[in-house]
């Protein structure tokens, strides 16, 4: 083939997409493969490893040039699938995605399911679609079209595993134990964010941390009747107000105590501006706020600002 133009070659991707993957992603949406946090009996019931061989089996049928595709099961971990696709330019690629779902959750049209894929209005409805049942198709699409016009490309990897929305805790197990397969990788994409829109190439450049703790209250060293000890002995609902105000001020959400805080990059207030700038109020349109909801700002910049 010869080298294609970038509209060329959207064109040809579209078409992989038509002939080769859309009824695939039709096929996954259908396996409730959900996470194991929301699935601990995942091994018994057997969907995340249907969702696997979906896509081991649609990976054994591209034509990728010594491509090596391979399923990798540590005892008693979710699997991942890693393929291996050697290339000739410098460097090493890691591609990332995910093939674990969350769970049902509620608010679905009727004509429409977790489960029960829907094409409607050029958009594909159905749990794991877009998070993150397409990551594996795309990366490859890309890669196949690189071939095809023999465009040459660094050796890639793609590692697709199964625990990402229990938070990867099986992902670290995995990554040790490939070892020098993996190597430190020069590129990695994570095929795994969202996008402003359509129209155009999408880079998430930072991402909001969390941390997690537990926090009890203890006042009393055995359980009384309230009726008893209620105005007698403190709230413990109060106390814990108390403490979580010392961590946010509850009217304006920002959080207190300086050693989290971090100066921005003037780089990523930029990207803030600028992305602000093209989606405007798209920015918080698209979330389903209840009457009289209201976005944390008005001004698209900040908002996209607060998230980083
Ligand atoms: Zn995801």
């Amino acid at each position: 083939m010869a080298t294609l133009s970038p509209r060329e070659t959207t064109q040809h991707i579209t078409e992989m997409w038509e002939k080769s993957i859309v009824h695939r992603l039709i096929d996954y949406i259908r396996i409730p493969a959900k996470s194991p946090q929301f699935d601990p009996d995942w091994a018994a019931h057997g969907h995340i490893d249907e969702a696997m061989a979906l896509a081991e089996n649609w990976c054994r049928e591209q034509a990728l040039a010594q491509m090596r595709v391979e399923v990798i099961r540590l005892e008693g971990r979710t699997p991942v699938l890693l393929i291996e696709i050697p290339g000739c330019g410098e460097g090493r690629v890691l591609l990332y995605g995910h093939l674990d779902k969350q769970p049902e959750m509620t608010g679905w049209d009727s004509d429409k399911g977790p489960w029960q894929p829907r094409l409607a209005d050029d958009r594909l409805y159905g749990r794991g679609g877009a998070d993150d049942g397409y990551a594996l198709f795309a990366a490859l699409a890309a890669l196949q079209v690189l071939q095809e016009q023999r465009i040459a490309h660094s050796r890639c990897l793609i590692l697709i595993e199964t625990c990402e929305e229990s938070g990867s805790y099986d992902l670290p197990h995995y990554i040790d134990a490939l070892g020098e397969r993996l190597g430190q990788p020069d590129l990695v994409i994570c095929l795994d964010s969202g996008c402003g829109s359509y129209d155009r190439l999408w880079l998430t450049t930072s991402l909001r941390g969390l941390a997690t703790g537990e926090l009890s209250v203890e006042l009393l060293t055995e359980g009384v009747h309230s009726g008893d000890a209620s105005g007698i002995v403190p709230c413990s609902f109060r106390v814990i107000r108390q403490l979580l105000a010392r961590i946010e001020d509850a009217d304006s959400g920002r959080i207190l105590p300086a050693g989290l805080h971090a100066e921005i990059p003037a780089q990523r207030c930029e990207q803030a501006r600028r992305a602000g700038e093209i989606l405007g109020e798209r920015v918080f349109a698209r979330f389903p706020f209840v009457p009289g909801a209201r976005p944390n700002a008005e001004d698209p910049t900040q908002l996209i600002l607060n998230r980083t």
